[in-house]
């Protein structure tokens, strides 16, 4: 993140500036959470080969280049229209700290306080989530892989496993607020849900998880052959099998799920 101090381009496809997609009040978030004030900034530091945002994730260029006194503005204009949150995601929202952190320097010189939500895939460093752990007030991070060899394939993530469950840890240690996201894919329940589930359950387990059935073939796994063992919906039993295993874990994901 620090590294990008000029024009040259970073793993996230971003210079130092932010860009923002769009913003608007979500209302497909978790219950708890909506109208949720939703800011989408395009590039990511993942390249997932199934992303249905692909087109701003993967193309920076399709968000407008912003400053942290616009997302100052923006966030005033969405909680203004009813907004119970911030929502900050992409693409990812990580390779925007610092803007973001600014624009909320603004807001509090103006007394406004809008609780701040940080909906990413987790693929920070320590660095990184030290800034932000004081100021988010809920988490809605993803939790993708149960192994670095998908997340490798999948999101070309190296060390997946290492950074996420680092970051993890230490938000489930202060017992922040957190609503996790799993998302199935086709034929990874043993390799990646099972994996996923089994360390919120020893290491975070009073976690509200949302196991998400939604997977659709996308973006390069309908282009290309090589993921084509990913080219399905998942079914009711792979279903069913990561629903049960979460029960019989303890975890809460009935609520949210
Ligand atoms: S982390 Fe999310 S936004 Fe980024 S490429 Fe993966 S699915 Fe797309």
């Amino acid at each position: 993140m620090w590294r990008r101090q000029n024009d040259e381009e970073g793993a996230c496809l971003l210079d130092h500036k932010p860009r923002v997609a769009s913003f608007f009040h979500h209302l497909g978030e978790e219950a708890p959470l909506v109208p949720s004030g939703t800011v989408f900034f395009s590039g990511c530091n993942f390249r997932c080969v199934y992303c249905q945002n692909w087109d701003i994730s993967q193309h920076p260029e399709a968000g407008v280049e912003t400053t942290p006194q616009a997302l100052a503005a923006i966030q005033i204009r969405l909680r203004e229209e009813g907004a119970r949150n911030i929502n900050w995601v992409g693409g990812e929202p990580t390779p925007n700290i610092p803007h973001i952190l600014e624009s909320l320097r603004m807001l509090a010189a103006r007394g406004v306080n809008v609780p701040q939500l940080w909906n990413s895939n987790m693929y920070l460093t320590p660095e990184g989530l030290s800034l932000i752990l004081h100021v988010m007030d809920i988490w809605l991070p993803d939790f993708k892989y149960g192994n670095d060899k998908c997340a490798l394939k999948y999101s070309v993530a190296p060390r997946y496993w290492e950074v996420v469950t680092r970051n993890f840890s230490t938000i489930c240690r202060r017992r922040e607020d957190i609503i996790v996201r799993h998302l199935v894919l086709p034929g990874h329940v043993e390799c990646c849900t099972k994996p996923v589930l089994k360390w919120l359950a020893e290491n975070c387990n009073y976690a509200l998880v949302n196991i998400m059935q939604q997977y659709r073939p996308d973006y390069l796994v309908v282009k290309l052959d090589k993921y084509k063992e990913i080219r399905r919906r998942v079914t009711e039993e792979e279903m069913q099998e990561a629903y049960r295993y979460a029960t019989e874990l303890g975890l809460a994901w009935e609520e949210v799920s």
